[in-house]
């Protein structure tokens, strides 16, 4: 019995092999579209998003305030000023273990944090339950213990940053609508990852 060669099952395993190929390369334009898309829309959905906030703090900030002043309740005993000409410098504020720590909230909220001697300012770079007793004791707001990175303001202001005031309402909008649609595809010249040969 003689076997005729099977022309057809070649063929399609190159067709099969073909897209295959194809996947493999390293720009992918409709997969890079959808990147640079999404992420010019998340752009475009968190500026508004900072635009629209009324709060002196971002969301997730409120929630860990919200947290500490909750907790700053459960703080019993008396708060002692060191200094009674000025309150927020320094304060004998009492802990949850009956001990007493020393908070200070003095200072320009733009270039230092709060600082308390049990540690946590320093180390987390935000207010302690310590410092919202001894700010809720004169009379401050506990959200004008936040260091200016945490606040809306400054939240709004790295928007502002990219989109400089001095440019046109329409200039703005053009340029948010290209943020939206612009595919920013991958260089076609691949780097080399070894250093390159100087001799032959
Ligand atoms: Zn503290």
């Amino acid at each position: 019995m003689i076997y005729a060669p099977c022309t057809s099952r070649s063929s399609n395993f190159s067709r099969r092999q073909q897209p295959r190929a194809n996947n493999t390369s390293p720009a992918c334009p409709s997969a890079t579209r959808r990147r640079a898309t999404s992420s010019g829309t998340r752009y475009y959905v968190n500026r508004t998003a900072a635009h629209s906030c009324q709060h002196k703090a971002p969301p997730k900030v409120q929630e860990k305030m919200q947290d500490l002043i909750e907790r700053a309740e459960a703080l019993k005993g008396e708060v002692t000023m060191q200094d009674p000409a000025n309150q927020a410098r320094g304060a004998r504020v009492p802990t949850l273990k009956n001990t007493f720590v020393t908070s200070d909230i003095s200072g320009d909220r733009r270039q230092t944090d709060v600082q308390c001697t049990c540690g946590s300012p320093s180390t987390n770079g935000f207010p302690c339950i310590h410092n919202v007793k001894h700010a809720q004791l004169i009379g401050m707001d506990p959200y004008d213990l936040l260091h200016y990175k945490d606040t809306t303001a400054a939240w709004r202001e790295q928007y502002d940053r990219t989109l400089s005031s001095r440019r046109s309402p329409r200039r703005i909008s053009t340029m948010i609508k290209s943020i939206r649609t612009t595919c920013i595809l991958p260089s076609r010249r691949l780097r080399l990852v070894a250093r390159r040969r100087l001799c032959a």
